[in-house]
């Protein structure tokens, strides 16, 4: 049972995740609840669906079937994509995503990484035959231009800190951006032109029905020859054919994916023996128990509050 402060609802909590999640996030969750001022019981299994006010909810838990929570208020997903839960037609309440500052922080870590892998050509470095002084000059950061599709908490957090070392970034979404210290695209000839300064492209946009395959072999095309493509967003969102006929070409120089249509990447995919691919295991980012479970407890406030939740979802968009 849970008791917002100064409020009349009481509201159960399950937690519905894979089995190992739960002595991760129990205590966290509990302090964070204590923390924000709702008196929880927070459970991982439950006798009676109908008790249910709040799902907190991984999409890998195996939970489907929504319906028998006749009293669920709010379902708060642990992860930021929503692809595998937002045509669920069971789910008929208010959908909450993860925006956690720990997601956010690994994500910047590892864009930043790979970008600077490439930016300064540290393969070259790793791979360098004993003896073979390639000695050259860097370009610096101001010469390289950052193309990032996806200004959302993720994308906007990667172009802060990517602008902040003096890359010459971009990015592009799906609405007009006010972003006064890079230059913001919107739109289909915005893409175009987005993709057509990007030496680098990243992308973190979330898989809908609107960017399933956005980076086809058109869009391919349209990059600087030798570009770098860094995908931590989905697998969905590149045509992972046009990607390798992209490579065979050189039109893309490198692709560094972590996120894939197919996960775990099975064993026989040419991604994993591409001599220009680096495949990463979806570790661009998680979403952290300690940071996240305050945002989750944040949330429940609401509902008990009959607030509106952060980060909902528009089911329409599919984010
Ligand atoms: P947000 O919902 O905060 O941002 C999404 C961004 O994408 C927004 O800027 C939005 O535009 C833009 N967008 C959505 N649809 C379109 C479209 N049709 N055309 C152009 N732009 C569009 O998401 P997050 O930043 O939190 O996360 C992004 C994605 O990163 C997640 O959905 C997930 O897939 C991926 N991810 C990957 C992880 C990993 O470890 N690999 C970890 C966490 C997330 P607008 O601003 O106009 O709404």
């Amino acid at each position: 049972m849970c008791t917002g402060r100064g409020d009349t609802l009481s509201l159960n909590v399950l937690f519905a995740a894979l089995p190992h999640r739960w002595p991760q996030y129990r205590k966290q969750l509990e302090a964070a609840f204590a923390g924000a001022g709702v008196d929880c019981t927070l459970v991982n299994e439950i006798d009676d669906p109908a008790r249910v006010d709040v799902i907190v909810y991984a999409p890998n838990s195996g939970l489907e079937d929504f319906g028998p929570f006749t009293n669920l208020k709010a379902v708060l997903n642990l992860w930021a994509g929503v692809e595998d839960i937002v045509d669920n037609t069971t789910l008929q309440v208010p959908l909450a995503r993860m925006v956690d500052p720990g997601l956010t922080q690994g994500m910047i870590e590892w864009v930043t990484a790979h970008v600077l892998r490439h930016h300064l050509e540290i393969d070259l470095d790793i791979t360098c035959p004993p003896g073979d002084w390639r000695y050259r000059v860097p370009k610096l950061a101001s010469q390289q231009r950052v193309g990032i599709l996806g200004l959302g908490s993720l994308g906007a957090a990667c172009a802060d800190a990517l602008v902040s070392l003096g890359f010459d970034v971009a990015g592009w979404s799906r609405t007009a951006h006010d972003a006064s210290h890079f230059p913001a695209f919107h739109g289909s000839d915005g893409l175009e032109q987005l993709i057509q300064r990007s030496d680098i492209l990243v992308l973190l946009l979330p898989l809908t029905e609107a960017t399933s395959d956005l980076i086809d072999a058109e869009r391919l095309a349209l990059l600087p020859k030798g570009a770098v493509l860094l995908n931590p967003g989905r697998g969905g969102l590149v045509d992972d054919a046009a990607l390798l006929e992209a490579l065979e070409s050189g039109q893309v120089g490198h692709a560094t994916l972590d996120t894939f249509r197919v996960e775990p990447l099975p064993p026989d995919h040419p991604f994993w023996t591409h001599p220009r691919v680096t495949v990463t295991p979806h570790i661009a980012s998680a979403t952290r128990p300690e940071t996240a479970s305050r945002v989750i407890a944040e949330n429940v406030r609401r509902v008990a509050m009959g607030a509106p939740l952060l980060h909902l979802v528009d089911r329409g968009l599919g984010y």
